[in-house]
């Protein structure tokens, strides 16, 4: 094995200390994808210049460098992608027979599977995501997402007999900067299935996978208006989902955003789904796996950088296996290798932006100052780009910002429980509901649990598991509705008439 000059020791022998020996680079070329320098907005099928006039730049988080200039919407081209994606449903792709919607969204999958390699470095490049998750995770679910899909678009009277299922029209769709690709086949896929058109604005530090996915529309044939993306800052999310000829709206980001959508459209006949932010239990109790269950809890948390809703981020550990399992975690964490995001050796990549960046280390700032104890692995940081450490916090109080707030990051507080019944109220004592994890050898406590955790999803023994058939999504200050299964379409349909 070979050590990089400029390549950081980020493996260690479990004491916390580095190695001698580092693993080899093993980058992923980055010709597979040819960046323009400039990219227009999608609409009505064609690129096009915002009526703005105005560009932004999207960087590479990596390394700090810009790899393009975007569009930068303005409310005019807002209204323009609107309605050009009425015209879109009216003339066209709200009566097409769902056999032939169903084509269109096979083929959608098969392009994503055929330019899979282009999509994952692209995604990596342009989110600070580690390759390997951008290439075995975020690209195959969201084909498997226009698959599922797909299947169901000729099958709607099946799905919900009796009800006379309808599309709703116009969704306008806001997604987030953590999964670019994957939010937008969560979103895309199953608003096309049942027969409306689409009109989304990826995150402007993530704009550039939404783009290459218009060029697969292109690909594909979809006819033109049925998928539009407009770029630019969150004023212009508002103005969209606020569009008077917008009859569904579907958000995943901030709980704040998500609040401030839900005013902004409140009194409106728009449909609603909100998936916001979460502060996930892991609660692992003294009879478990152990090494599964450590492999869980490290990637519950820094499976892309923690930069995940349902992220497992708040660790629950049997009082009498407490003192093992830390150490035991402790000694993998020094395990992870943090850097490049496009080498298939790293674990964890970088933090998406600089103001997420700043917002995990005011975290990790405030959990001393509240006087929990830190542990973060000697690995040294790249010298660019948004990077921190993988983090793990013990003797956190239940009322610390790090236990109460959600960080978004690589940053882990361990608590401890004694019984069953202390695990529940201490997972329960959050304003979220996204998701939660349970890891015992014990069938009937796994169920047990699973009935009082208040979470939209619970993993037994296991964490971080996607599929397109399985519905997700929230209580409380997490949103409510679901993506996935048929949960999600019900999502995009009008019920016999019922309106939405
Ligand atoms: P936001 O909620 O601000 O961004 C999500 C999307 O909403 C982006 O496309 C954003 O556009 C857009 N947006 C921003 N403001 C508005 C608005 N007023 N109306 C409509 N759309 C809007 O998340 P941030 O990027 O600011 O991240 C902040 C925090 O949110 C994170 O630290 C994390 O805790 C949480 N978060 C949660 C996510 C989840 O999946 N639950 C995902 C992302 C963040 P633009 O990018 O142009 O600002």
């Amino acid at each position: 094995m070979g050590r990089g000059t400029d390549t950081p020791a980020s493996w260690s022998l479990g004491d916390g200390q580095p190695v001698p020996w580092e693993y080899a680079p093993a980058p992923e070329a980055r010709d597979i994808v040819s960046l323009k320098s400039r990219y227009g907005m999608f609409i009505g099928g064609k690129e096009v210049a915002p009526r703005s006039g105005e560009w932004f730049t999207t960087l590479d988080p990596a390394t700090e460098e810009p790899l393009a200039e975007v569009a930068r919407a303005g409310v005019e081209d807002v209204a323009h992608a609107v309605g050009v994606a009425r015209r879109a449903f009216r003339r066209e792709w709200g009566a097409l027979a769902g056999r032939e919607r169903a084509k269109y969204l096979f083929r959608i999958a098969r392009i994503l599977q055929e330019r899979s390699r282009e999509f994952a470095v692209l995604e990596s490049l342009d989110g600070g995501k580690p390759i390997k998750e951008s290439r075995d995770v975020d690209v195959p679910l969201a084909a498997a997402h226009f698959w599922y899909y797909a299947g169901w678009a000729d099958k709607l009277e099946y799905a919900f007999p009796a009800r006379n299922p309808q599309p709703l029209g116009v969704a306008a769709q806001v997604i987030p900067w953590n999964f670019p690709l994957l939010m937008l086949a969560w979103k895309i896929a199953p608003a096309l299935a049942a027969g409306n058109t689409v009109v989304l604005k990826p995150a402007s530090s993530t704009p550039l996978s939404a783009l290459l996915f218009a060029d697969v529309c292109r690909q594909a044939e979809l006819p033109p208006g049925v998928v539009n993306i407009v770029t630019g800052p969150g004023e212009i999310g508002l103005a969209l989902v606020k569009h008077p000829d917008v009859d569904k709206v579907a958000f995943t980001g901030s709980t704040v955003v998500g609040k401030t959508i839900g005013r902004a459209i409140a009194g409106s006949d728009k449909a609603l789904t909100l998936e916001l932010g979460g502060k996930a239990a892991n609660i692992v109790f003294d009879d478990a796996p152990i090494e599964q269950a450590i492999e869980g809890v490290v990637n519950g948390i820094f499976f892309n950088q923690g930069e995940v809703c349902c992220a497992g981020s708040r660790l629950f550990v049997q009082e009498s296996i407490a003192e093992p399992f830390i150490e035991r975690l402790k000694d993998r964490l020094s395990t992870l290798r943090v850097g490049d995001p496009l080498d298939k050796n790293t674990d964890v990549g970088a933090i998406n932006n600089a103001a997420q960046l700043a917002k995990i280390e005011e975290l990790v700032e405030a959990g001393q100052a509240e006087g929990a104890d830190m542990y973060q692995p000697a690995c040294e940081l790249p010298a660019r780009g948004y990077f921190v450490r993988p983090t793990l916090f013990t003797n956190v109080a239940q009322s610390s910002r790090i236990a109460q707030e959600e960080i978004f990051g690589p940053v882990l507080s361990v608590l401890t429980f004694r019984t069953p019944a202390e695990a529940i109220e201490k997972a329960n004592n959050t304003p979220y509901g996204l998701s939660a994890g349970v890891w015992t050898e014990k069938g009937s406590r796994i169920l047990s649990m699973v009935s009082k955790l208040r979470a939209g999803v619970v993993w037994a023994n296991t964490f971080n598991r996607f599929d397109p058939t399985s519905p997700f999504g929230g209580y409380k200050e997490s949103g409510f509705g679901r993506e996935g299964g048929l949960h999600g379409l019900l999502a995009y349909l009008d019920l016999a008439g019922e309106g939405h």
